[in-house]
């Protein structure tokens, strides 16, 4: 163990040239074209890596390690998103208009490092590592799930795990939690109809604002009045849109929000607690609706086990003053796609410090991270590679 957090140490100008290159040229989910090819070259340079791509825009090395073992399947997520950064550092995004606001370059290049460390050692790995660079998680469907249900990506793999750096942590802190972790991230697109008018006489019209305020304000009353305290439930209504000018009342409302669940019996449960409320809320004042409901990625439940040896893991590489035992977020991943075909547990890495500004939450237009949090991330990555690929 203590062998490779001395090895990660010697990465670490490298995993920051790589982080730096990556975020100055960030590219939005299916459209990763320049990253992926970056990746690609720079695995090339690592002996003993077979690099192909699943996808257009993902790539995948493969090391087979030299003492018989399991297949182990390390993720890092590679998209950014469509946000101007307001970071004025040298290395802020030269993309107008799109930024890696959430990490995904430091997870590219924690992984670029993992596959380093690896490459130079094979005699020191158990079974085969799989490293899959994946396009689109910021990007529903996803990429995840065109990984695992579209490619031959996870045939034999017997075990999951990856990361996320996560601003609401120290830098250099390890998070894991077994079972229920992150979210399912659902989505409702409602369309009220009233009948528009003069501004003056809303006798006359059936008003649309009017209505839809209420219906976000009743929306409410689903998360605390139907549904148990501790069975966690949010919905958010995030997007309102209606009306062009001061004098008009306009015909049709436009909502879009989100609802997050860990427990599938809830989540089944919950378009007809929200419709019940938009139909009850509509009827009430002449409107009529129409109401899309989409599922999003599965809720992340980690497997019991993985989690218990990546906790293992973590207490030995960074110690018990840098453990912490992860609490659920309500935030989505489509890492849980890949948690359908084996076992597996996904982990925190805290990335947060004064010295670093790195206190922005994720998706925000400031968000960066210290980057002494990726060394951190090879740590972790690497020995659970090591450890995970072990007979029992
Ligand atoms: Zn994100
Ligand atoms: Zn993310």
């Amino acid at each position: 163990m203590t062998q490779s957090i001395d090895r990660a140490s010697t990465l670490t100008e490298q995993l920051v040239a790589w982080r730096r290159h990556l975020h100055m040229n960030p590219e939005v989910g299916f459209a990763e074209h320049q990253t992926a090819a970056y990746i690609e070259s720079e695995l090339r340079q690592m002996p003993g890596l077979v690099v192909s791509r699943p996808t257009q825009t993902s790539v995948l090395a493969v090391l087979k390690g030299q003492q018989a073992g399991r297949t182990v399947l390390l993720r890092a997520d590679i998209d950014a998103l469509p946000i101007h950064e307001e970071n004025t550092f040298e290395f802020a995004s030269q993309n107008a208009g799109v930024m890696h606001a959430c990490g995904h370059d430091g997870h590219t290049a924690i992984l670029l490092g993992v596959a380093k460390l690896l490459s130079e050692r094979p005699e020191e790995v158990a079974g085969e590592i799989r490293m899959i660079f994946q396009h689109a998680e910021e990007v529903g469907p996803g990429g995840a799930e065109e990984l695992v249900m579209d490619t031959p990506l996870m045939e034999g793999v017997d075990v999951v795990t990856g990361l996320h750096l996560n601003s609401s942590l120290p830098a250099g802190v390890v998070a894991v939690k077994p079972g229920a972790f992150m979210a399912a991230p659902d989505m409702l697109t409602l369309t009220i109809r009233g009948k528009g008018g003069h501004g003056a006489h809303p006798e006359q019209t059936v008003d649309p604002i009017a209505v839809g305020a209420q219906v976000v304000t009743n929306l409410q009353h689903v998360v605390s009045r139907n549904v148990a305290a501790l069975d966690a439930l949010v919905v958010s209504i995030t997007l309102f849109q209606s009306g062009s000018t001061h004098n008009v009342i306009p015909d049709t409302a436009l909502l879009q929000g989100t609802v997050r669940t860990f427990d599938a019996e809830l989540r089944a449960r919950a378009p007809q607690l929200i419709e019940r409320v938009i139909k009850g809320v509509c009827d009430a004042h002449g409107a009529t609706y129409e109401l899309n409901y989409e599922l999003g990625y599965r809720p992340l439940i980690n497997t019991d086990w993985v989690a218990a040896r990546l906790r293992e893991i973590a207490l030995e590489t960074v110690g018990p003053e840098l453990y912490q035992d992860a609490k659920p977020t309500m935030g989505g991943e489509d890492f849980s796609a890949y948690l359908q075909k084996a076992p597996g547990a996904y982990f925190n890495v805290g990335s947060a410090s004064d010295a670093a500004d790195s206190h922005w939450p994720h998706h925000h237009p400031r968000f960066t991270i210290d980057e002494a949090s990726l060394e951190t991330g090879v740590k972790m990555l690497h020995a659970a590679a090591l450890n995970l690929g072990q007979l029992e």
